[in-house]
């Protein structure tokens, strides 16, 4: 039967494929010690379901399919590590002398058998770790009533939507690599989180905050994603994925259409230059910045350089990465913003310690204070990068006048470190910070003074102005851009920006976000930077802009401050 559940939207498009439902929630089962008179009745539950795993795997290798040799391949192993008394054996030990329920016995074990992998040299080997998940996973579903899917309903034209319970930046990051991956769906999230974030950069449709999608939804179901109205339809019939065929085609169409105007020079109308920069995560991002001939990376979030890794990436490394994104970049200025780690982007080990609010903890600009060390393996390998191009260094989450001193401070020491070194820089790099805390954008002078740029991060302006976490679906309806509160403080250092001649740009996700183009011109901004995916259609929305125009309705508009009627004139605009 055909079902509709209702999110947020979080990324744009349409997408038509099977489900994959992604382990965490799973494997965060219920933990509980059982009574002593309850233990051979736990044992005979997991070898129930050992056996029905084994069913399932005999009937999974009979049926034929399009692959015989790989799922016979896959099958067999996943048969052997079922029958691997380090698995089951083990568990059934632990239900017994530690009065562990069975679905907490196999988490426990696995864990074990994972680290074991981990420890392998050899790269097939240790990757086969995911096969031990897999399997626990198997069990798990039987154990929890929930008995996997073993009929191989796949369709061969159709790509794979990850549906989960929560995905973090990290974990989405991967998908850069798996181009099978078409959309995602999850319980939890909102919609800037960096998970949203990282999903419109991949130019996947996503749905998060859909509560009990990873509950209601089967392994191979067929799911379409609504990225735009924020809605999945599962099972569909016939006639519901025909339609959305033709306006998935249709979607596709008017994006190459779009592609006519990536060689038009950025000017309204009226012939105001508007520089349209790009957003990135990895160098890997380069070729889509290439394809929409964006002026320059107006922010690099260098913290995905630091994640899913247990070792930090040292000096050399990272040198190599700004020195590829400089070099690519031939002469447009290239933003890379000091590491933002803390809040949902979280390193793998070694970062900032489990804090209650993490949001308002140790992150961006303070943690970077705090590990001083760590930072100028940071400064200098982008001062080194300064050579091949025209770096920008970009401060995140500053708030207060001695934050800057003493990150120019530790500027200054990488300088004299590389020049004790003898190595090369360039001496002039600017130094920018991000306006993104109320308390920032309310005391700007001290700001205009100490730096050479301004960038404003809308994505935590809103969050801190409006206290409203981001990353939560419950309170992802206070999220509102256009709150008055928000509407000045973009307005009001855009301004002060212009007076003090010093450039301010917005990089949070209202900049390329194409409803609020014409607001921003006519609030003065003359620098927008995004993911390259929403360059062009940001771009259609400038060149038929008129700056003057737009000017002077929105020194109107920011005087309003009943929300219905600044909706409503932010549309007419
Ligand atoms: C922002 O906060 O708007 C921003 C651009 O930074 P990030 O989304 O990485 O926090
Ligand atoms: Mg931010």
């Amino acid at each position: 039967m055909p079902f509709t559940l209702h999110g947020l939207p979080v990324s744009q498009g349409i997408a038509i494929g099977h489900a994959h439902l992604v382990s965490h929630a799973l494997l965060e089962v219920n933990q509980y010690v059982i009574a002593p008179r309850h233990v051979e009745a736990e044992i005979t539950r997991l070898d129930e379901a050992v056996a029905q795993v084994h069913a399932e795997l005999r009937t999974l290798r009979a049926t034929p399919t399009s692959a015989q040799s790989e799922v016979a391949a896959f099958v067999d192993l996943h048969t052997m590590l079922l029958d691997d008394p380090m698995l089951t054996v083990a568990a059934r030990s632990l239900i017994r002398e530690r009065r562990c329920n069975a679905e907490w016995a196999l988490v426990q074990q696995m864990e074990q058998i994972v680290e074991q992998f981990e420890a392998i040299d050899d790269p097939y080997l240790r990757e086969r770790k995911a096969d031990v998940v897999q399997v626990v996973e198997r069990l798990l579903k039987v154990l929890l009533g929930h008995p996997g899917s073993v009929s191989p309903r796949r369709k061969e034209d159709l790509g794979t939507i990850v549906v989960a319970h929560d995905l973090s930046p990290a974990d989405t990051i991967h998908f850069k690599d798996n181009r099978q991956v078409a959309g995602f769906v999850t319980d939890v999230g909102g919609a800037t989180s960096h998970t949203a974030i990282v999903a419109r950069s991949l130019g996947i449709p996503a749905v998060v905050g859909l509560r009990h999608v990873r509950h209601t939804v089967r392994d191979d179901d067929i799911i379409i994603i609504d990225g735009a109205r924020g809605i999945i339809i599962v099972d569909p019939d016939e006639r519901v994925l025909d339609e959305y065929r033709l306006r998935k085609s249709e979607l596709e169409l008017e994006r190459s259409k779009l592609k006519r105007l990536r060689s038009n020079r950025s000017a309204t109308f009226d012939g105001e230059l508007i520089s349209l920069q790009a957003n990135i995560e990895l160098p890997r991002d380069l070729p889509q910045v290439r394809d929409v001939e964006a002026e320059g990376i107006g922010l690099f979030r260098t913290e995905f350089l630091f994640m899913n890794r247990d070792e930090l990436p040292d000096e050399d490394e990272q040198f190599e990465a700004y020195r590829t994104v400089a070099k690519a970049m031939t002469g447009k200025p290239v933003t890379i913003r000091t590491l933002d780690i803390g809040a949902d982007k979280a390193l793998k080990s070694g970062g900032p310690r489990m804090e209650t609010n993490p949001a308002l903890g140790l992150r961006a600009i303070r943690y970077c204070l705090a590990e001083p060390q760590m930072f100028q393996t940071q400064l200098r390998a982008l001062l080194r990068a300064s050579q091949y191009g025209k770096i920008r260094i970009l401060l995140p989450m500053i708030s207060h006048a001695h934050e800057v001193d003493a990150a120019l401070h530790a500027i200054a020491l990488a300088k004299a470190s590389l020049r004790a070194d003898k190595v090369k820089f360039d001496d002039s790099v600017p130094v920018g910070g991000m306006i993104e805390i109320p308390a920032a954008a309310l005391s700007l002078g001290m700001f205009v003074k100490r730096l050479q740029f301004l960038s404003i991060g809308t994505n935590d302006l809103i969050q801190y102005t409006l206290a409203i976490d981001r990353t939560d679906e419950a309170v992802a309806h206070l999220y509102d851009p256009l709150h008055p509160a928000i509407l000045r403080l973009i307005h009001q250092t855009i301004q002060v920006g212009a007076r003090n001649e010093i450039p301010v740009s917005v990089c949070g996700e209202m900049a390329g976000d194409a409803r609020f183009t014409r607001l921003l011109l006519g609030m003065g901004l003359h620098q927008f930077s995004m993911h390259p995916s929403q360059i062009l259609e940001v771009k259609q929305e400038v060149l038929r802009a008129d700056y003057a125009d737009l000017s002077a309705k929105v020194a109107r508009l920011i005087k309003l401050d009943e929300p219905e009627r600044l909706r409503e004139a932010v549309e007419r605009l």
